[in-house]
């Protein structure tokens, strides 16, 4: 997203002192929205921060006692720069910008990510759901984010050993029954879970590709909340065993099929909370530079200037209807690289539900553009 002004850069010629820097601040920062960054010797960022009163924020660090992290900051501190946005939803939109490309050292924006997990099914001959810290551009498909590392992980244990599939590592040798003609026949899993009937065993040619890839559709479709075969599994079992008066068992099977279906409705929300942040928001700006955000399942697809001419409102339009008209999955997955974005947008109308006031849905925004 491009800044609302360009950057005011301080560039002095020799390691300016702390009270030259003070002074450039001073005399040139204005108190306004804006993001700042804090270069160090050799140019590198050491810091990005935003403020809606950017002037006084950054004033603020020269004040900061000895042993504070923002004294420390400015301690070693070569270059100050900052910009001006026209909001302070301009401001945390830019400031997540630029931490994802400089992952400066003194932010923390990196450490609050680890504290999510993620559900991650593999793009690989015979796929796995594996638990990962963070969602990549690998083409693999990622549901969450989570909390809860352990309680993630025993719900994908139960999930696989439902639908038997394999958790091995990546460079377990894979021949499936329909390949057998291209490998030595050998027909011993090579871990328990195969002798077990909780995988398939695709390392030991015990199942075709085609009814591999049936399981894995299976757990596809149930984290996206279309289909509900590993609770039926579940629920058969319970049958089976109340049946038998295994009554223990009925419980702990019940028990493994709450924690299953805790996860699965955690999925559901989070689609629905993502179908909910989809509207046209408009940001009053400093000194009249009001924005439209074109918000699309919780992330930013657009930022525009408001249109004030009927030029302007024109071409508005015509971006809204391309935004909102183009087809979108309507998966429990979020694209790894709008995460961060989302949940930042999902916080701040957390924080600010009176922003909702200025939320419009699309064709309401359209309607009353086209009646203006
Ligand atoms: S049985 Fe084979 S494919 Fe299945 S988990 Fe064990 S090693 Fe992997």
């Amino acid at each position: 997203m491009k800044p609302a002004g360009l950057p005011i850069a301080v560039l002095p010629s020799k390691p300016p002192t702390r009270e030259e820097l003070r002074a450039q601040v001073r005399a040139r920062a204005e108190n306004r929205p804006g993001v700042y960054r804090m270069h160090g010797p050799a140019g590198e960022v050491l810091y990005v921060g935003k403020s809606v009163q950017v002037r006084t924020r950054l004033l603020s660090y020269f004040r900061a006692a000895r042993g504070e992290k923002a004294a420390e900051i400015v301690g070693h501190a070569h270059r100050i720069e900052w910009e001006h946005v026209p909001s302070e939803f301009a401001a945390l939109l830019r400031e997540l910008e630029l931490i994802k490309r400089w992952r400066p050292p003194y932010n923390v924006q990196h450490k609050r990510d680890a504290a999510y997990c993620f559900v991650k099914l593999t793009r690989e001959p015979a796929p796995r759901l594996l638990v990962v810290d963070a969602a990549s551009n690998d083409r693999a498909l990622y549901y969450g984010p989570f909390t809860g590392r352990q309680r993630v992980r025993d719900a994908l244990r139960e999930l696989c050993d439902l639908l038997q599939l394999r958790d091995c590592g990546a460079a377990t040798p894979i021949r499936f029954a329909d390949q057998a003609e291209l490998f030595p026949r050998d027909d011993a899993p090579l871990c328990f879970r195969g002798d077990l009937r909780r995988c398939l065993a695709p390392c030991a040619g015990r199942c075709t590709r085609k009814e591999y890839l049936t399981a894995v559709e299976f757990a596809r479709r149930f984290l996206e909340g279309d289909a509900d075969r590993p609770l039926a599994i579940l629920h058969a079992r319970m049958d089976v065993a109340a049946s038998r008066l295994q009554f223990e068992y009925a419980a702990e099977l019940r028990d493994r099929a709450q924690r299953l279906l805790h996860i699965r409705d955690e999925l559901v929300a989070l689609r629905g909370a993502l179908d909910t942040l989809s509207f046209v928001y408009h940001v009053p700006g400093h000194g009249g530079e009001d924005r439209l955000y074109l918000l699309r399942r919780g992330s930013v697809r657009a930022e525009l200037p408001y249109p004030v001419t009927q030029g302007e409102r024109v071409a508005t339009a015509k971006r809204v209807r391309e935004v909102y008209g183009a087809p979108e999955p309507h998966l429990s997955s979020v694209p790894p690289h709008r995460i961060a974005q989302i949940l930042l947008v999902a916080r701040w109308f957390r924080l600010n539900p009176q922003e909702l006031e200025r939320a419009y849905p699309p064709e309401r925004f359209l309607d009353v553009r086209q009646s203006a």
